[in-house]
């Protein structure tokens, strides 16, 4: 039988228990950092399947590395199992998690004598704290030589880059009065919110188009008639290239520091959460899993190039060469995060383009491992784009 005829059959063996467990997890959503319901399914089945499982791994609960065969070329498919409050799979994480895993069991069984090692990178709380760059700092990822994974959505690109992202906190502290009585006593922290808003979109002109600055008043004083003593700010600041973000975010707390003087208030900056770096998509890797994903059958024309939010996949992608393909689950837009994206997570559609996926992310995997020159292809672009993005 050839390799291709193996992961196709090994796909169709297993689809009725894979879409069993993308169900399963679907009807049991759980938030990031609490998926234990997902984390023993998967982990559990892949026990069964032969693979040796870390639980718990990079200092993160829900977090799992499930490995097949030895020394070699390290493959690794990462799986998110994350669901968002109220809403549940609304990004449709269960159906990445049971993708990666049907690429995993299916290169794994059409190893044969090839050297080489498949992993299953469990990727947990994705969507609140981006558990990957938890994942990266902790060298989860120090030894995989290429990672994969997809995301569902509503229209199939397949070279995904994304943009650095940090997020920042201004808190102004001026002094309260009655606001009618001695205004002239007071210094409003809300001004100097106010302040740093202008300023920043004073600023946009000046920026490259790839910035996105995006904000929220989060404190802006009890009541009308008091002069605000406290105000904060919430910021999230983006762009295709770190070193130029430096610059960005230099320049946003300078418009914060500048409403400071201009009220009479004092600021305090913290950055909050984790800094996304930019994904580097390897174009090697993605014309491969392109070229794979048509040997499934699957109708792909033309995709385009994607990329202005920010991903978690954006560290793996600084630490090892990866790529994070975008497949339509609809051929409607209906945006992320909502009901109505959860509804489609859990279709037929939905779960074919899921099994379809894994095969063809299980292809990709096989013709990388039985391919020396292919490597170092893929390393050799690694070094010369990823470190040159940093
Ligand atoms: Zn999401
Ligand atoms: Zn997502």
């Amino acid at each position: 039988m050839s390799e291709l005829a193996s992961i196709q059959q090994t796909i169709d063996e297993e689809k009725v228990k894979l879409v069993e467990m993308a169900r399963a997890i679907y009807n049991n959503p759980e938030v990031g950092g609490q998926e234990f319901f997902a984390l023993d399914l998967i982990t559990t089945y892949l026990e069964d399947k032969g693979f040796k499982v870390w639980r718990g791994i990079g200092g993160l609960k829900t977090a799992f590395m499930a490995s097949y065969g030895g020394e070699g070329f390290h493959i690794g498919y990462c799986s998110e199992y994350d669901a968002l409050p109220e809403i549940g799979h609304g990004c449709g994480h269960n159906l990445i998690g049971i993708s990666g895993v049907a690429a995993g069991v299916a290169l794994a069984a059409s190893l044969g004598d090839m050297p080489g090692r498949v992993s299953i990178i469990g990727t947990p709380n994705e969507e609140d704290e981006g558990g990957k760059v938890v994942l990266v700092n902790s060298g989860v990822f120090d030894d995989v030589d290429a990672a994969m994974m997809f995301h569902p959505g509503c229209s199939t690109s397949i070279h995904v880059e994304s943009l650095a992202c940090r997020d920042y906190r201004f808190i102004f502290h001026g002094r309260s009065v009655h606001a009618s009585t001695d205004p002239w006593e007071g210094r409003n922290a809300l001004d100097g919110v106010i302040q740093t808003f202008n300023s920043i979109n004073a600023m946009r002109q000046h920026l490259k188009d790839d910035v996105r600055i995006h904000g929220i008043v989060s404190e802006g004083g009890l009541a009308p008639n008091i002069i605000p003593d406290r105000a904060a700010a919430d910021f999230i600041i983006r762009a295709r290239d770190s070193r130029y973000l430096g610059e960005v975010i230099e320049k946003v707390v300078a418009c914060a520091r500048g409403a400071a003087i201009a009220t009479g208030t004092s600021l305090e900056v913290t950055e909050s959460g984790f800094p996304y770096e930019a994904m580097v998509s390897n174009r090697v890797m993605a014309d491969l899993f392109a070229e794979s994903l048509r040997e499934t059958g699957y109708a792909l024309d033309s995709p385009h190039d994607e990329g202005m939010d920010s991903i978690d996949m954006g560290n793996v992608s600084r630490v090892t060469p990866s790529i994070r393909p975008m497949v339509a689950i609809t051929d409607q837009w209906v945006p992320g995060h909502t009901r109505k994206f959860s509804m489609l997570c859990d279709s037929e559609e939905a779960y074919n383009i899921m099994l379809t996926v894994g095969q063809a992310m299980a292809i990709t995997g096989h013709k990388i491992l039985k391919d020396i020159e292919l490597q170092k292809r893929i390393k050799q672009e690694f070094s010369a784009v990823a470190s040159d993005r940093i």
